[in-house]
């Protein structure tokens, strides 16, 4: 089993509950693989409506991203209404605006619902523009958005500016369904709901092997076995070779974040005093929060190798300089990283990979909200409703040209982004 990260999330979280390993052989109505938001939001989901659920999670719940990642809740995706409306059809596509637009509202139910702890406030989220090609971007959102009776927002480039402390921006997005949580005390929280409820969670237990029997599905951990109806697999960037073919789905790509020491009284006046959280219209973003005790939190492309090495952070803090220019010198106290996982169509994909066996996976880097989303969704689907009646369609799995190149595909893919960044932002 593999350790947290020395992140601050990790320093600051409430208690691990214990999950100890499967041992031996159990049977139940849905196994689950993978303990992040999307795997412990099915689990919870699916044991409030009395299906036996067995989670098993290689390290502890929370490992992964959702105990890493910036903490942004974010509703919606990628695409705006429109997007959907032409990718997904007409009628669709107004569906799936509707769950994505209620993402944020189902995070900040569940806090509520399941008391997790977890610094939640539902401050707003802002979505920053560097130039004109990001200002007629987010001008269209606000617009859509508004059209489907979001509480959504234009801020001009002083209003930006008096909210975060940054003049980097030329204007932005402002959507107040959006806030901020601690993600690694969320997940926790969430786990801690799923097994009151009634689902198994195992620690600890790596997925191994996972065979049709019959009718059905027999998943092997290095300690133990289970045998389910039906199988859920919830690894996103972190999915390894557990059924063929679906590590090639995403693009795992490293996000690093660095987190400084408690800023001033003065400084936390100026930056961020409404703690929304924020994040830009880049190809190759930026974002940033303040934590509970005024810690400012930044996060951004850094290099492709995990390491907590101070230098290999050096393009972040350099970034986070260039925002805040008033920081000087940043004392930064937390350096870790994470992996986001990229689909080459940028939204997620609710895999049906096999009969009555699914995945969710694939969020792009904005999956706090629309994971929990995603875990709720499998639950339906695993509970029996029909697959057109769930908003996101589920897809057979299409793997990524050329996966075992990715990582010279992405040294050029960010080469190119951060260029068109840089020419028309
Ligand atoms: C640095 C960073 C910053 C981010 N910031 C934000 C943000 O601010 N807002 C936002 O909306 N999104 C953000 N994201 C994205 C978000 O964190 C993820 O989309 C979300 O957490 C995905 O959750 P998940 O449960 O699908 O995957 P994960 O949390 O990654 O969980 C997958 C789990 O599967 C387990 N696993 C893998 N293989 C096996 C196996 N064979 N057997 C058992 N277990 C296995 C892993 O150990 C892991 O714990 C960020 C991501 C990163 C990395």
């Amino acid at each position: 089993m593999q350790a947290f990260p020395r992140s601050l999330w990790a320093a600051t979280a409430t208690p691990a509950s214990s999950y100890p390993p499967l041992r031996g052989e159990v049977t139940t109505d849905c196994v689950i693989v993978g303990g992040g938001f999307t795997g412990l939001s099915t689990a919870l989901h699916l044991a409030e409506r009395g299906i036996g659920a067995v989670l098993v999670e290689a390290n502890e719940p929370g490992w992964g991203a959702s105990g890493r990642n910036g903490g942004q809740v974010i509703p919606g995706l990628k695409l705006d209404p429109s997007e959907l409306r032409a990718k997904y059809g007409e009628e669709r596509g107004r569906r799936l605006t509707t769950t994505v637009g209620l993402t944020a509202d189902l995070v900040f139910d569940l806090i509520a619902r399941c008391r997790i702890e977890c610094d939640a406030r539902r401050s707003g989220w802002i979505q920053g523009a560097p130039g004109p090609k990001g200002l007629a971007q987010v001008r269209r959102r606000a617009e859509e958005w508004s059209a489907e009776g979001a509480d959504v927002a234009v801020l001009e480039r002083d209003e930006v500016e008096a909210r975060t402390g940054s003049g980097a921006y030329a204007g932005a997005f402002l959507d107040r369904r959006g806030g901020t949580i601690q993600p690694l005390s969320y997940a926790r929280g969430l786990a801690r709901a799923a097994a009151a409820a009634g689902a198994r969670i195992h620690g600890g237990s790596p997925a191994v092997a996972l065979e049709r029997v019959g009718q059905h599905w027999k998943l092997a951990t290095d300690a133990g076995a289970v045998t389910a109806s039906r199988a859920v697999l919830c690894t996103n960037g972190y999915t390894d070779r557990l059924w063929p073919g679906l590590a090639q789905t995403v693009i795992p790509i490293l996000s690093s974040i660095v987190a400084t020491e408690p800023l001033s009284d003065n400084l936390r006046t100026v930056i961020l005093p409404g703690r929304e959280g924020v994040s830009e219209t880049r190809r190759v973003l930026n974002w940033f929060s303040v934590d509970g005790k005024g810690r400012l939190v930044f996060g951004g492309r850094a290099n492709q190798q995990e390491t907590d090495d101070p230098q290999a952070f050096g393009a972040v803090v350099r970034r986070l300089q260039s925002a805040f220019p008033m920081l000087g010198e940043p004392r930064i106290a937390f350096r870790w990283a994470g992996y986001v996982a990229l689909t080459r169509d940028h939204v997620p994909h609710l895999n049906e990979l096999a009969s009555n066996l699914f995945a969710g996976l694939g969020y792009n880097g904005r999956g706090v909200a629309m994971s929990t989303m995603m875990g709720k969704l499998l639950a339906e689907r695993v509970a029996g409703a029909r697959a057109d009646d769930i908003p996101l369609p589920a897809t057979p799995i299409s793997p990524i040209p050329f996966h075992g190149w990715r990582a010279t595909g992405i040294a050029l893919a960010i080469g190119w982004k951060r260029l068109q960044d840089w020419i028309n932002p």
